[in-house]
């Protein structure tokens, strides 16, 4: 979608109309006619991160050259107490990853992208029968002796929602699948990729063995591979033609052990200094496929630039904290290792910016009773921008999970998901994707809920 609805056109009045905080609203433009008058902070970090950097990959020598860039970049915004905050964590590598259907048929070969956690194959790889399961329940549901020393193979094709909630139930067959084919035995698995494109790009993605279970080969392969796949698979089904079908993988990626990752944390300090701060956080890893324009370089421009422009419309009452998170991808160790440091210290409440950079469509809380009004005000604001209030509770965001799951109070800022699945962790992840108008309307619903939240009182947000 291209065009931006027209109520933000007359925003800028609504918001100073609707902004009851203070009479100083009235006079001097607030957070939200800043971010749609002003320069463009959100673009220019998107744009930097993705050109400079690009490709950022948790615990590499690009994620700390990400770190160093944002570091200047939060400086020169006049952010304070700028800093790395450095921690360990166990890196995996990409190595070589090669697929081809080997029979029936002539061979041919496949576009693959190994998990993130995947065993390897031996060098000169692996051939084996298919076992075809429609979707997770049914690997779930099989004996051990239908996938023993086979690849299994997870079909499963993930439609499109605004919302984004095909991807919990369709990832299943990433985020658990090559656990659960391991305990039974299979030598390997391969899954149709969690995406809802047809270009002929797998979808990278982390996947998790349990402690104990030898991590087996995993990779995933585009959509048009599984149809071509699933084609040859329903031949042999249909009886016509002789099977068995078989696979051969060459995925020859390693644990290369402990590497330094890092979060990177900047602040708008409040006036009050014993008000606990508002945090918001986006995550600076990326997937290696692609330059991580999507997920997460445009959550960060987000974050930084609703930021900036509270700050720009007169010193907020609390705090703000901005997080930008290494490692989110592999395993959210930028939110833990912020947890660590940070989980006891009292957070009024928590943001997230992490599904890609289509427009705010609808806003949900999980806030304490006390602040019925805050919720209400939020609400007012960002309805001139076409923005929903919406009655699921909010969950903050991985990076910000801990804290939300320890009690930090939260508010989500719902993008609209309904593209996000075309490209996310593919090549296809680049800074072409970003449209620079719904960018620009996603700071501006940030900067009105983030001058109010920023804005609170101690008795609405304790
Ligand atoms: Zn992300
Ligand atoms: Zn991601």
């Amino acid at each position: 979608m291209k065009n931006i609805p027209a109520p933000v056109r007359v925003a800028g009045l609504a918001a100073a109309i609707l902004s009851t905080s203070s009479v100083f609203a009235l006079q001097a433009p607030t957070a939200a006619e800043l971010a749609q008058q002003g320069d463009d902070p959100a673009w220019e970090i998107t744009e930097g991160l993705t050109t400079e950097i690009g490709p950022r990959p948790a615990g590499s020598d690009r994620e700390a050259a990400a770190r160093k860039w944002a570091v200047a970049k939060l400086k020169a915004m006049g952010f304070a107490n700028v800093r790395e905050e450095p921690y360990q964590m166990p890196v995996w590598q990409r190595g070589e990853e090669k697929a081809w259907l080997t029979a029936p048929f002539v061979p041919q070969s496949l576009t693959i992208t190994a998990l993130g956690n995947s065993g390897a194959t031996s060098p000169a790889g692996l051939e084996s029968e298919v076992a075809y399961f429609s979707g997770f329940d049914a690997l779930a549901a099989a004996p051990d002796s239908a996938v023993k020393g086979k690849i299994v193979f997870i079909d499963n094709q993930m439609e499109p929602t605004q919302d984004g909630s095909g991807y919990g139930l369709y990832g299943r067959g990433r985020f658990v699948g090559p656990n659960v084919a391991a305990k039974k035995g299979a030598a390997a698995i391969v899954i149709r990729s969690i995406g809802t494109d047809d270009h002929r790009n797998p979808h990278a993605g982390v996947t998790n063995f349990e402690d104990g279970v030898t991590p087996i080969p995993a990779g995933a392969i585009s959509n048009p591979d599984a149809d071509q796949l699933v084609r040859q698979w329903q031949r042999i089904r249909a009886g016509g033609t002789k099977g068995p079908l078989k696979l051969k993988l060459l995925l020859t990626p390693e644990a290369i052990g402990e590497r330094t990752s890092g979060n990177v944390i900047a602040e708008v300090p409040g006036r009050d200094a014993d008000a606990s701060p508002v945090i918001v956080a986006c995550h600076l890893d990326s997937w290696d496929l692609g330059t991580g324009a999507i997920d997460d370089a445009a959550g960060c421009g987000i974050v930084a630039a609703a930021a900036r422009h509270v700050m720009s419309a007169g010193q907020p009452r609390r705090t703000i904290r901005i997080l930008w998170a290494g490692a989110e991808e592999v395993g959210v160790f930028g939110g833990k290792a912020y947890f660590d440091a940070h989980g006891k210290e009292k957070h009024a409440v928590a943001l997230e910016s992490d599904f890609g950079a289509d427009r705010v469509w609808r806003v949900q809380f999980k806030l304490p009773e006390s602040a019925a009004d805050l919720e209400k005000r939020v609400s007012a604001a960002v309805a001139p921008f076409g923005v929903v209030t919406g009655h699921d509770e909010a969950h903050g965001g991985a990076d910000v999970g801990a804290l939300v799951e320890a009690g930090t109070p939260a508010v989500d800022l719902g993008q609209d998901g309904t593209r996000y699945f075309d490209v996310h962790h593919t090549p296809d992840d680049t800074l072409d994707k970003v449209d620079p108008a719904q960018l620009r309307q996603n700071v501006t619903v940030w900067a009105a809920t983030l001058a109010i939240l920023a804005n609170s009182s101690d008795s609405e947000l304790p």
